[in-house]
């Protein structure tokens, strides 16, 4: 089992039972890499592998990776693709994910992909997860690994739920596309966040500069 995190350009990870693996976002990579050590310390997780993609920020043509493209505050969700998507991000995680899931011979890959109300990213579908199992069949020594996505069909607002239930470290979590201080509360991702801690009734432990989400 191996658990691939959200975001983009560092891939740490490790432990023998359960690896983990966080890709960052570029723009705010610093934070979150904080962010994923200090939930594998509370978690206990020791051994962490640490891999820079720097192929994302040179190709560039999104907002997370090309800093001379603005963050937008939220957009509505369900239309364009947003220019805070990075084109086919998802695919560097996974064939990282994968390479070391050979290397472990560990058979199952989590990736916390959504898809609902979510801000439309094509590699957030479930039949792009299919398919890439079927790459994985095709491009591996034994075949045997498969990516699993059990978020994938659930609304942020049941993922909030669920994660309370468990015990998650929320505290410690970075979802903000532009800041690193404090999260913004206006771009999507924080958008997206807010409004599922509201219709889960709970309070989100971050600090926001702004907390103002419609209804
Ligand atoms: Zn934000």
């Amino acid at each position: 089992m191996l658990w691939c995190c959200s975001a983009e350009a560092w891939i740490p990870a490790s432990v023998p039972h359960s690896p983990w693996l966080t890709p960052m976002r570029q723009r705010t990579e610093g934070r979150e890499r904080r962010s994923f050590a200090a939930i594998c310390d509370r978690l206990g997780i020791h051994d962490r592998l640490l891999v820079r993609n720097e192929a994302l920020r040179a190709i560039g043509g999104s907002a997370l990776t090309d800093e001379n493209i603005a963050v937008p505050e939220s957009q509505a969700i369900g239309h364009d693709i947003p220019v805070t998507y990075v084109p086919f991000r998802n695919a560097h995680f996974l064939s990282v994910a994968v390479s070391w899931a050979e290397v472990l011979g560990a058979k199952k890959i989590y990736i916390g992909a959504v898809e609902q109300d979510s801000s439309g990213y094509p590699d957030c579908r479930p039949a792009y997860y299919q398919a890439f199992n079927e790459v994985i069949k095709a491009g591996t020594k034994e075949g045997g690994i498969q990516i699993v996505t059990p978020l994938i069909a659930m609304r942020k607002a049941e993922i909030v739920r669920l994660g309370l239930e468990l015990g998650a470290p929320f505290d410690l979590t970075w979802s903000c596309y532009s800041r690193e201080d404090r999260v913004c509360g206006v771009c999507d991702s924080c958008v997206l966040r807010l409004r599922a801690f509201k219709e889960a009734g709970a309070a989100d432990p971050i600090s926001y500069v702004q907390t103002a989400v419609a209804g």
